[in-house]
């Protein structure tokens, strides 16, 4: 590595195939259930919701999946390849013997990995003729990635973004709406569910589950119009398994193995994005490298949670997935990395967790922000809280390397910036954030 700080790829770098890891489990992923006849559910029945594409996608046996020139061209302008980076300055601090690495998912357009997926989505939605996306948004990070993504592809996009967000976090909304996307708080007059919702409680908050199901019925009820989910499902790991293979090419240029992959587990897409190419080198015998999912103490469906079906969503809507989960009623409580908030896990990392291919650790909220800070002292750069929690995996393996007097190399996967999550900071400084 001769100028000791990042690994550079060229413009035609960029991957030309997304990893399937679907063929290489060492399981075979069990089916998504139908839960009122407790049936494996084909394909067939997600075609009112996701273009036909998409659904291929999700139940394909192909180890790589082609990424067609247009949508490669809108990766570049994307900011792919991202750099990935030494954190010199954090090893120093730590006086650790680990050399630390970083995949730099913060550089995309609204700053993060989302757009990874969302441009992939919204390109296949467009080429067979789809004319609008329905999704819904938390804090804002997905809808902000599907907004950009949609503009890019001359597609419109309708958000259904939770009420209390859409009141308190104003600034993803107008991101989002720079984008053209038509932003609704949810519950919303734009469906019958949000109404009959609002004519209980005209002040109901909302949650992720009332916002989804108001946008699956958006899309089951429009002309053209389509669903998108920004996590979870085989198909959106797939397409962020872009940032691994770019990844992995970037060691091999430094000759450097990955003794310790880590990343931040919400539903588990930038994880599986960064982890799972290097993990199919690991079923195959190739590498022997260790991945660590980090998720948030007060969330820990990986660390605590049961390995069984559940339901995807808070309504009940969906198909029951296998996956570690707390329980689909489980009310995630408010931290500010409001991407972990999540009951459940992606049911290919559930599987590599549950066949011990995948190590979990969770750490509480404060600790995560004593991280962030230590990133940006040393680093310089601002982590989404989120991000804060592979940061503190980072340096808790760091930190081991050091007792142990091992040179190990530590990657994890910096998969957002915090700059619109300054909320969080400003509490963590003022002395306000409760450990969980
Ligand atoms: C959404 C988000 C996450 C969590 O989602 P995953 O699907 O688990 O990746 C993590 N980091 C950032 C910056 C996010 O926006």
């Amino acid at each position: 590595m001769e100028n000791g700080v990042k690994v550079l790829l060229d413009p035609d770098e960029l991957p030309t195939k997304y990893y399937n890891i679907l063929p290489d489990l060492p399981v075979a992923l069990p089916p998504p259930i139908n839960p009122a006849t407790k049936e494996p559910i084909g394909p067939e029945a997600l075609a009112p919701i996701f273009p036909k594409e998409i659904i291929r996608q999700e139940v394909s046996r192909n180890p790589f999946e082609p990424i067609p020139f247009e949508l490669r061209e809108a990766y570049l302008r994307l900011g792919r390849p991202t750099p990935l980076y030494r954190a010199r300055r954090l090893e120093k601090a730590l006086n650790t013997p680990a050399r630390i690495y970083y995949k730099r998912e913060d550089l995309s357009p609204v700053g993060s990995h989302k757009p990874n997926t969302a441009i992939a989505q919204a390109y296949f939605a467009m080429k067979e003729g789809v004319e609008r996306l329905t999704t819904e948004t938390g804090a804002g990070q997905w809808g902000s990635a599907l907004a950009y993504a949609t503009n890019y592809f001359g597609l419109n996009s309708t958000v259904f973004m939770v009420r209390v967000s859409y009141d308190q976090k104003p600034y993803r909304k107008y991101m989002m709406r720079l984008f053209g996307a038509d932003v609704h708080p949810s519950p919303s007059d734009r469906t019958s569910y949000g109404r009959k919702l609002l004519a209980e409680d005209g002040d109901n908050p909302g949650s992720l589950g009332i916002a989804i199901s108001e946008a699956l019925e958006a899309a089951v009820t429009g002309t053209n119009t389509k669903y998108s989910l920004g996590s979870v499902l085989n198909h959106v790991l797939m397409h962020q398994t872009i940032i691994g293979l770019e990844t992995l090419k970037q060691f091999e240029r430094i000759d450097e193995t990955p003794d310790i992959m880590v990343g931040c587990v919400g539903g588990g897409s930038n994880f599986a994005g960064f982890t799972f190419p290097a993990i199919g080198q690991r079923l195959k015998g190739k590498l022997d490298t260790r991945f660590v999912a980090v998720e948030a103490e007060s969330i820990p469906s990986l660390t605590k949670g049961q390995y069984e079906y559940d339901f995807g969503d808070t309504a009940e809507m969906t198909p029951l997935l296998k996956m570690y989960t707390l329980g689909h009623t489980f009310v995630p409580p408010r931290i500010h990395a409001g991407g972990l908030r999540y009951h459940g896990a992606a049911p290919t990392v559930s599987l590599l967790l549950n066949a011990g291919i995948v190590e979990a650790r969770a750490f509480d909220q404060l600790s995560t922000f004593e991280a962030g800070k230590l990133f940006a002292e040393t680093e310089g750069l601002i982590a989404a809280p989120e991000t804060c929690h592979a940061i503190k995996g980072a340096i808790e393996l760091a930190l081991e390397a050091k007792r142990a007097n091992e040179e190990r190399v530590i990657a994890f996967n910096f998969s957002g910036h915090g700059l619109l999550d300054l909320q969080g900071y400003a509490d963590f400084l003022d002395g306000r954030l409760p450990d969980t």
